[in-house]
């Protein structure tokens, strides 16, 4: 069966790679012609580990092509996945006009078409999203779902690990307009060994949401121990969440061994979530609750009020220990996390923002995300642009752990001390050690405040 992709993006671009790699001819839409161009080159228009490499073989192979023409290659295939951006509009909802714009352009090429077709849902909408757009496509092509059918089929994949989320997935979930779509696309995946879920659209869409905020709200819960364990003070949270985490019901035992879940990764403290899901789809959610069904959802209200403090927490560390007017302050990562160049809602963007406001010279690095970061603030006074850990540390006054690449968290209290004017670092992530740094320089870190006080 031949498939189209509608978006040539993160979600896209690997899910149409790992298609053809599965065998089946993929032809990815997208907007943007330089990105068009770059597909069909071999080449891939962001740093994702491994695709490159994939995508360049499938492209050879004449597996995978890319095209700006929505009509021929939803035409040529049986099946379309819609793969567009559903960005934050203003502060909270989702912006739809992505998606609406491919589904009216899906509408006018699939009116003519005789062959049965398949609409997949990939972007995260919310709830009731995917029923409505069914009925839009419907409604303009004057066919029922016996013609075109809808599925809404989340995406689980992670940024930086995406090729084997997509290709060893825990779960393929299948909401369905009806059996015959639902029947359709899990043809697709048969040769995938993952537990299917069938279920109607919108709990389709829940669910997505579901699992995203589940580990915003890990996340969150992480950083309000933390903040206690600082309020109280002489506590690490790092040992707390480790003490919590042995519970068997979090970690159970097995064949004489401890299975470490993968909920533990995100039961960290830190200097908050960022990324292009997690601040969007909470946000989402809690505007669907309000604004759609009058619900306040105060958990939702909690996990994004802690999270937005917790940024600006990590700037005030460095604050309390100097005046930022017209220092030079390095800052260590501005990609949401390792392994990727998204820097889309990353905690460093509001970090770097209120240094600036406050007077602070910044040092941007990133081993792989330097050109978002200038295409971001570009030449704006008071930025300057590094490699090189070295580089951004020689001469500056404080120095802010936001990303835990490797070549950061493997760095020493001598390459601080060696290179920095007044060697103070606030470890934004928990992961130089404690003692070690505390000893060598002066050093802050998320979680952990030293001394004690009981309440008054
Ligand atoms: P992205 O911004 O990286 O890519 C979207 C692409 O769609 C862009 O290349 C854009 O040019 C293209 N596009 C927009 N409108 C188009 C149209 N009408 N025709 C053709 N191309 C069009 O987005 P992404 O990160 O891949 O996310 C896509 C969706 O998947 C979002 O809803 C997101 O929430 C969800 N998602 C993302 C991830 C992730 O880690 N990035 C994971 C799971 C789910």
């Amino acid at each position: 069966m031949k498939i189209s992709i509608i978006g040539a993006g993160y979600v896209g671009l690997v899910t149409g790679a790992c298609f053809s790699k599965l065998g089946f001819p993929v032809t990815c839409v997208d907007l943007n012609q330089e990105t068009v161009k770059r597909i069909n080159e071999g080449e891939a228009p962001f740093y994702e580990p491994g695709l490159a490499e994939l995508l360049a073989g499938q492209v050879k192979a004449g597996l995978f092509s890319a095209t700006v023409d929505l009509r021929q290659a939803a035409q040529y295939s049986g099946v379309t996945f819609v793969c567009v951006g559903t960005p934050m509009a203003g502060d909270r909802q989702i912006d739809l006009s992505f998606i609406i714009k491919a589904i009216d352009e899906l509408s006018e090429a699939l009116k003519d078409k005789k062959d049965y077709h398949l609409v997949v849902m990939k972007s995260t909408v919310v709830p009731g999203t995917t029923e409505k757009m069914a009925e839009r496509l419907w409604e303009m092509t004057g066919k029922g779902a016996g013609q075109v059918g809808f599925c809404m089929n989340p995406e689980f994949l992670r940024e930086g690990s995406a090729l084997a989320d997509f290709l060893s997935p825990d779960r393929i979930v299948i909401g369905q307009s009806d059996a015959k779509a639902g029947d359709y696309l899990a043809s697709l995946y048969e040769t995938m060994p993952a537990q299917v879920l069938r279920t109607n659209l919108r709990t389709a869409e829940l669910i997505k949401y579901a699992s995203n905020t589940f580990f915003a709200m890990l996340i969150s819960y992480s950083n309000e121990m933390a903040r206690l364990a600082e309020c109280i003070g002489d506590i690490d949270v790092i040992e707390v969440l480790s003490g919590l985490i042995l519970d068997r019901r979090i970690s159970p035992a097995a064949g004489g061994s401890i299975l470490s879940p993968g909920l533990a990764a995100y039961l960290k403290a830190g200097c908050g979530y960022g990324g292009s899901c997690f601040p969007k789809d909470t946000n989402a959610l809690r505007e669907l609750s309000t604004k759609g069904y009058d619900y306040n959802p105060l958990l939702l209200d909690a996990v994004i009020a802690i999270n937005e403090r917790q940024i600006y927490h990590t700037v005030s560390l460095l604050y309390k220990e100097m005046d930022p007017r017209g220092k030079e302050i390095a800052v260590l990562g501005v990609a949401f996390k390792p392994d990727t160049e998204d820097i889309r809602e990353s905690p460093a963007i509001k970090m770097i923002d209120r240094l600036l406001a406050g007077g602070a010279k910044v040092r941007i690095c990133d081993p792989r995300a330097l050109g978002p970061a200038r295409k971001h603030w570009g030449e704006r006074p008071g930025v300057s642009y590094c490699e090189d850990p070295g580089e951004a540390l020689k001469g500056a006054h404080g120095a802010i752990l936001v990303t835990s690449w490797p070549q950061f968290t493997c760095l020493e209290p001598e390459d601080f001390l060696k290179n920095m004017a007044t060697p103070l670092l606030i470890d934004g992530r928990g992961v130089y050690d404690r003692e070690k740094f505390s000893r060598a320089m002066n050093f802050r870190v998320i979680g952990y405040r030293p001394g004690s006080k009981n309440p008054a």
